[in-house]
């Protein structure tokens, strides 16, 4: 990447993005010699934004709400993720063309990995059927789990995400009964709706799935904040896997740096310095 680049985090609202605490701190740790800036685009302003990029202002983009299906029309290109998904979460601008890719569906794989669990022919439900539940559900069946139940409240919307891969993807309804003799068979139990979030999001009004998870299953939680959600305390009491989404968070700002600068990371050299940035954020 050539001396000084501008990278930044586009959205409306953005100002709440830990983006550019996470990528400066990823920049400082491996001495790149650019900046991330936190950019609040309108959706009025999104054309002019992406004009600016494409003429060399910006080297590259995370895209956050309102703007992720938004920016598509004016892209040159899109990863196989991101055009299965049909959003994009990064931009590159690789001499005045710019690709969209998508990078939660990556940084959820790489931070299941990080703690020993590989998708390969396992069983996965997933609560959810919204913009999260769609990265990771694609993602899951892209690396090759036997079968991914999605379980949603608005049944139609969990349908139609299972027409994108109907071998693997299944969904159902977000009942109790329904979801207990789900996770019966279950080998990884993933929250993707925004139930037990931090602020004003609802909460499970039943836990008593956990109860009938298999002794080894896993419970991953996309929320990160609170870092325990009422969901993991449970399933940690019952002596299950538990695992946060600030994982997946992380990995996919790495998978994004990877891709704005075209070199690989290793998450090692950077991941303590983020935490810790986190951490002295109170993040
Ligand atoms: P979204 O598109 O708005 O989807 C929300 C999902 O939650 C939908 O499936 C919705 O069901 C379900 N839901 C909401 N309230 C519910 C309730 N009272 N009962 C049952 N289901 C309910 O949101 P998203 O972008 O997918 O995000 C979902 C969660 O993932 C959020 O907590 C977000 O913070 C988290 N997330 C984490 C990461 C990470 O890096 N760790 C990345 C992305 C998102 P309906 O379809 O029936 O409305």
């Amino acid at each position: 990447m050539p001396a000084k680049q501008k990278l930044c985090v586009i959205g409306d609202p953005v100002l709440h993005s830990k983006s550019p605490l996470i990528q400066n701190t990823m920049i400082e740790v491996l001495g790149l010699d650019c900046e991330y800036l936190c950019q609040p685009v309108s959706s009025a302003e999104l054309p002019r934004f992406m004009a600016d990029m494409q003429a060399g202002n910006w080297a590259g983009c995370n895209v956050t709400m309102p703007h992720k299906q938004a920016v598509l029309p004016h892209l040159n290109g899109c990863s196989e993720a991101a055009t299965l998904c049909g959003s994009v979460n990064t931009i590159c601008n690789r001499s005045g063309s710019l690709y969209g890719y998508s990078t939660d569906g990556g940084g959820f794989l790489r931070s299941l990995a990080e703690y020993g669990f590989y998708p390969e022919g396992k069983i996965v439900t997933l609560l959810g059927a919204g913009g999260a539940a769609k990265s990771v559900a694609l993602a899951l069946y892209r690396a090759g789990a036997s079968s991914v139940r999605i379980a949603n409240r608005t049944v139609p919307k969990a349908t139609e995400l299972c027409r994108l891969a109907p071998s693997v993807l299944e969904a159902h309804s977000f009942d109790t009964p329904t979801l207990c003799r789900l996770a019966e068979t279950t080998d990884l139990l993933v929250n993707c709706t925004s139930l037990g979030m931090g602020g004003t999001a609802g909460q499970f009004e039943d836990f008593s799935c956990l109860d009938c998870l298999p002794a080894g299953a896993t419970v991953y939680d996309l929320i990160y904040f609170p870092a325990e959600t009422e969901l993991l305390r449970r399933a940690g009491l019952r002596g299950l896997a538990a695992h946060n989404g600030l994982g997946m968070l992380l990995h996919q700002a790495i998978l994004a740096l990877e891709l704005f600068t075209g070199r690989p990371i290793d998450p090692a050299q950077v991941l303590p310095a983020v935490r810790l940035a986190l951490q002295s954020a109170n993040l």
